[in-house]
């Protein structure tokens, strides 16, 4: 069996489910409110955080990890009966079987999001096997996680001890949601990860009067290019390298982004020939199934009809002269692009067009610092035009500042972003306006 503690693995012959938490259970002080950030406070990703008041009553949020190599863990938690998952990404569930597994707890979440986290635990489960990284559950947790599912629409409230809380939508991608929570007086929202702006698969989040709002801060002190404009460089660039005669790989995240960039393909009235590969094309499904949680279902239906769906190896082969492959993984550590540019790189007439940011250690950050990407195990030279657009799913700093300005809280607690200067002018803007900001570290326990 498997422990971890702050980051680090330590492989274990005896194991204590929650002995081994720092989470300090003792009461807390009538009208008072604990929040302890298991992960996912001063940092993106590996998100957890337990609440709990006076009354005893207690809840987590969010159970996930980053799945770099090594992997990243937020802090083993203590016992709960409940966890409320606020939408699929890895950094946000993919520990959630532990929980099942070690406390039986419920976990809460979506209908979309149920069924999108299914494919993201079996494929984390699968790629950990292959990759021999340590997971802390199994197969067994997991088939035990996805029978203590339990699925709540928008608005509905669920009781919860003395508490209430419901979900919002909240933007980013299909299924996910903010969570507001009623505790005696006072409320809270949750922005989970949050875009306050429309994309092509959902409409943006809208704040709600909150007198305590945890706040993800991704984007804290950076602006992001207008929406539009960047779109449009996206489209002249692909028309650019079609009329070359080239095809463009377009890497993109399974789990919304590439919908997006299909999107944007069928939205141009371009006469393209494009391509859809890897794990979105199941996801795409699944988004099609709950026609509530996704923007202008009719329009997918018909983006599905038109792109051609990648399914077999000698689709991959027609797809190789597409003039847009649309395919995961969305910062090239792997999936299908990497085995199309191994074709794609010989021919300069090809290009590769980036959809989002290409974090530390990725594939594609080698690739835009050195021209250089492992593929299959080797390190090959790419001598392809490489672009790269910003078509983020979180709010950037005004947006960020609008939306807690609306939300009209005495205390925000930001989170889920790095500890930065960017953070700090957030803050600024956020303390002129006559809020209290805090900044959580992880494994500590904090009182409002
Ligand atoms: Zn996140
Ligand atoms: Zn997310």
């Amino acid at each position: 069996m498997t422990h971890w503690s702050h980051g680090k693995i330590v492989h274990m012959v005896l194991y204590t489910p929650g002995s081994t938490t720092n989470y300090d259970s003792s009461p807390i002080e009538e009208g008072k409110f604990r929040y302890h950030f298991l992960g996912g406070g001063p940092e993106v990703g590996n998100v957890g955080c337990i609440l709990e008041d006076s009354s005893g009553t207690r809840l987590q949020i969010d159970y996930g990890f980053v799945p770099k190599k090594p992997p990243t863990y937020p802090e083993e938690g203590p016992p709960v009966s409940d966890v409320i998952l606020t939408h699929s990404h890895i950094d946000h569930v993919g520990l959630a079987p532990w929980v099942v597994a070690s406390h039986g707890a419920k976990l809460h979440c979506t209908e979309l999001t149920a069924d999108v986290l299914e494919m993201i635990w079996r494929d984390t489960y699968k790629v950990s096997s292959i990759e021999g990284q340590p997971l802390p559950w199994d197969k067994r947790d997991l088939e035990e996680a996805l029978d203590q599912i339990v699925t709540h629409p928008f608005d509905e409230w669920v009781e919860h001890g003395d508490w209430k809380w419901r979900f919002l939508p909240a933007g980013h991608i299909p299924g996910a949601a903010m969570v507001e929570i009623q505790l005696g007086e006072r409320n809270i929202l949750w922005s989970g990860d949050i875009d306050t702006r429309t994309s092509p698969c959902v409409v943006g989040a809208k704040p709600i009067k909150s007198d305590i709002l945890f706040l993800e801060s991704t984007y804290a002190g950076r602006e992001q290019p207008d929406r539009e404009s960047e779109v449009q460089r996206f489209l002249e660039r692909v028309v650019e390298v079609v009329e070359r005669g080239g095809t463009c790989l377009i890497p993109s995240f399974a789990n919304g982004r590439g919908q997006d960039m299909l999107r944007y393909l069928w939205e141009s009235n371009l006469d393209l020939d494009v391509h859809y590969d890897g794990m979105g094309k199941r996801i795409l499904n699944h988004y099609l199934n709950h026609p509530d949680y996704i923007r202008d279902v009719d329009v997918f239906r018909k983006i599905k009809r038109w792109a051609r769906l990648v399914s077999s190896k000698s689709d991959r082969k027609k797809a190789i002269n597409a003039d847009v492959i649309v395919t995961t993984s969305g910062m090239l550590d792997g999936g299908p692009a990497h085995w199309y540019l191994n074709r794609l790189r010989h021919d300069q007439r090809n290009a590769i067009l980036l959809t989002g940011y290409q974090a530390e250690g990725s594939g594609g950050r080698q690739m835009l610092d050195d021209s250089r990407l492992k593929i299959f195990g080797k390190l090959v030279d790419i001598n392809l035009e490489v672009d790269q657009f910003s078509f983020s799913n979180h709010a950037d700093n005004p947006l960020l500042v609008d939306f807690a300005k609306q939300v009209c809280a005495d205390d925000v607690i930001l989170f889920h972003g790095n500890r930065d200067d960017g953070q700090e002018l957030l803050k600024n803007e956020l303390e002129n306006e006559g809020m209290t900001i805090h900044q959580p570290e992880n494994c500590q326990s904090y009182l409002l």
